[in-house]
């Protein structure tokens, strides 16, 4: 049976870059599932149509073909044989996924991709969902958090340090505004699953999350 590891937790908690760093160390392969959302998201932009208007999103779908594929160990995301990965990394993108993700048939529609890659694999997947819904058996959940200033601080830097402009309340609001989408939608919303262990780096710096993260991983498999 394959490994199973379910991270979730809100936006810019360092989810994936935690992630991503222990499934090196562990050998497992990292699943980005807000990668799918963003895909989704990015689609129906380009298509011209409007993420919040969950009849037009609903009609696109079946032109969707989203796809997850490894090259040298990363992942990317492809759309109808697009790869998309760069370009889905815009703020507008990611307030559109928060918009689309909240459609149940969207959900629905990611569902059996994030599923299958995870039966067939060791892996640790992060989003949303991950322990509530998509991997209820995970072998490991975890919910990972840091206070929302820590995290806007956080994006801040990142983006500073990639050349764009950061505006501290602007992110924070930004931050405030998914938080609040991801936690108060009907279908899937955020939360701790029961069996989920609390992870929480607002006071910590990244090399003590992974050690930590890494630690509560090998104590569970
Ligand atoms: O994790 P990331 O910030 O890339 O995700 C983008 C958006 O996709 C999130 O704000 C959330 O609304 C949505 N998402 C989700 N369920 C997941 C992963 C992401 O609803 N499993």
């Amino acid at each position: 049976m394959s490994i199973n590891v379910a991270i979730d937790g809100p936006a810019g908690a360092g989810k994936s870059t935690l992630a991503r760093a222990a499934a090196g160390r562990l050998g497992y392969i990292y699943v980005d599932t807000g990668a799918l959302y963003r895909s989704v998201a990015y689609y129906v932009l380009k298509m011209g149509k409007d993420p919040k208007n969950s009849g037009e999103v609903i009609a696109l779908l079946p032109g969707i073909r989203p796809e997850l594929k490894y090259i040298d160990g990363v992942q990317h995301v492809f759309i109808n044989g697009e790869d998309v990965s760069e370009h889905i990394r815009t703020s507008e993108v990611s307030m559109n996924a928060s918009a689309v993700s909240a459609i149940p048939e969207v959900r629905q529609f990611l569902f059996d991709i994030q599923k299958n890659i995870a039966a067939n694999n060791d892996i640790i997947m992060d989003g949303r969902d991950i322990g509530t819904v998509v991997l209820p058996d995970a072998q490991v959940k975890i919910y990972l958090t840091a206070s929302d200033k820590v995290r806007a601080e956080r994006r801040c830097a990142e983006l500073i340090a990639k050349g764009e402009n950061a505006d501290f309340e602007t992110v924070l609001e930004d931050i405030r505004r998914r938080d609040y989408n991801d936690m108060h939608r009907e279908t899937a919303p955020l939360k701790q699953a029961e069996d989920a262990v609390l992870l929480d780096t607002s006071e910590l710096d990244p090399e003590q999350s992974l050690s930590r993260l890494v630690e509560i991983i090998k104590s569970r498999i």
